[in-house]
């Protein structure tokens, strides 16, 4: 087995701080980034304006490719192909001189500083960002997923797949139930899906074949994980109404069988108020999410579900070499629910995380501590095919000081110009905030302060 290493410098476990740093103490300092999907792509590219000339940056991630997951969706119903939402990584990390190595890394050694690929290779570091977004946790739910019976929109290939299949529904349209299961986190992409397939089964001329059912663990419509945010419990019951789309609210997923769904609906002392079976001819449920098992499990820093441990600054606070953002990052629910309800990372939240974990290394390579907060607010654009729902949660949790949300036609033109901005920015491998330019400018909320300093 071939094996790299890399100069190691310093034992920063004992020192607690990390390395003596290239630009106060003339050593070279190497940061990893683990995952390049929407917030490792962007990190390594914001690292790279904040090292020293002796340091380095390694990008690990098991795809060769960055794939802009909020339009799978799309790639479901064929309003978009792979290469559309596809981005090589290789010559944008070069241009950056950021080193990108393609192979899945199978553990991480943090009392160690080292990181163990799935070839057999070991790497040390002396920072590393973990960015390696959720593991899809299917096999919690008897029957769930696309290996088997409903379709997953999480990843371009499930999306992919989920075309194949409605292409075939299409043919002999019957009932579609979609949602997000007990335990998951991202519920705008399920109400995106919904509304996309309802409008693309409208230009189909099928719409009047298909009873839907949106099945959902949030307590009531338009919960999101954030207890709402402005009316969005109206607006999406309203947009459900008008489309007679119908709900089953604080539901678990008992189990999937073929063309059969059984879902228990939950009152709020936690027991079971009805046994539903729902039939379906085509079905997407979002998963619930977990950390990637090459991070989880450990000690201080991963939670019960894998998810990294982060303080404000996004650093683990037991290996303070080791920072996280994204999708992979331990963040509480909002408050209890009788059926849990993860809170949903969202592109801007994952952006303020990016800013202020790469100033906080720049300062960590200058000798400094780092001091520079994220905001985590929650921006979104829910698309629904011809029009959506946006809000603004500043900040996540309420009672807040911004807390926003509007729909129409605007929302729908809005996501596919922020497509296009966040591929091009991926491909020139820019790294400008994610939204900020044109979405806040659209929103008309003005220019957010990604980063708080403490
Ligand atoms: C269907 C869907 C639609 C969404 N739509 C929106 C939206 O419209 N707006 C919004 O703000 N947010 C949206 N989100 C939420 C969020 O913005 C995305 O999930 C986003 O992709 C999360 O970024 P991330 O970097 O945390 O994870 P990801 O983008 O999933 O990236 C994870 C990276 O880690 C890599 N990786 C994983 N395991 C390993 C391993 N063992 N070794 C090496 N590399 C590994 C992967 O290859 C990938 O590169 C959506 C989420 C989903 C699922």
């Amino acid at each position: 087995m071939p094996v790299m290493v890399y100069v190691k410098i310093g034992m920063f476990k004992d020192r607690g701080i990390g390395p003596v740093l290239a630009s106060s103490g003339g050593k070279m300092a190497h940061i990893f980034v683990l995952g390049a999907g929407l917030g490792g792509s962007i990190m390594a590219y914001e690292l790279a304006d904040q090292i020293g000339p002796g340091d380095k940056i390694t990008v690990v991630t098991k795809d060769p490719k960055y794939h802009f997951v909020p339009s799978n969706p799309w790639i479901a119903v064929g309003w978009r192909e792979r290469a559309d939402i596809s981005v090589d990584l290789a010559g944008p990390m070069a241009k950056k001189g950021i080193e990108f190595i393609t192979t899945a890394a199978e553990r991480l050694y943090p009392e160690e500083n080292r990181l163990q690929l799935i070839d057999g290779r070991s790497i040390s570091y002396d920072y590393i960002v973990l960015a390696t977004g959720p593991e899809l946790a299917f096999d919690e739910i008897e029957g769930l997923g696309p290996d088997g019976h409903t379709q997953s929109i999480c990843h371009i290939d499930h999306a992919e797949k989920a075309h194949v299949a409605f292409e075939a529904f299409c043919t002999t349209p019957g009932p579609i139930v979609v949602g997000a299961v007990q335990g998951a986190s991202c519920f705008g992409p399920a109400y995106e899906f919904t509304f996309i397939l309802e409008t693309a089964l409208r230009r189909a001329k099928i719409r009047d074949k298909v009873p839907m059912t949106f099945v959902t663990a949030e307590p009531y419509i338009g919960h999101l994980g954030l207890d709402g945010v402005g009316d969005t419990k109206g607006l999406l019951e309203s947009e459900m109404r008008g489309k007679h789309i119908k709900w089953i609210t604080s539901a678990r997923v008992k189990k999937v069988e073929p063309g059969k769904m059984t879902v228990e609906e939950i009152a709020d002392d936690g027991s079971v108020k009805a046994t539903r079976e729902l039939p379906f001819a085509y079905s997407m449920l979002l998963p619930a999410f977990r950390g990637i098992k090459a991070v989880a499990g450990i000690e201080g820093l991963s939670n019960p579900r894998g998810f990294t441990i982060v303080d404000k600054f996004q650093r683990n606070p037991k290996y303070k070499n080791i920072y996280a953002v994204g999708v992979c990052v331990a963040i509480p629910p909002i408050g209890p629910t009788p059926v849990p309800c993860g809170v949903p990372k969202t592109g801007f939240m994952i952006e303020s995380m990016v800013t202020a974990t790469a100033l906080n290394i720049g300062q960590c390579l200058r000798g400094a501590e780092p001091d520079n907060v994220g905001t985590w607010n929650a921006v979104c654009l829910a698309d629904f095919g011809d029009s959506g729902v946006a809000f603004v949660a500043q900040p996540q949790i309420p009672p807040r000081n911004v807390n926003w949300s509007s729909s129409g036609k605007w929302v729908h033109l809005a996501k596919v110009g922020f497509e296009k901005y966040f591929l091009r920015k991926v491909r020139k491998g820019k790294s400008e905030p994610y939204y900020e330019k044109a979405a806040m400018k659209m929103l008309g909320i003005g220019k957010l302060k990604e980063v708080v300093k403490v």
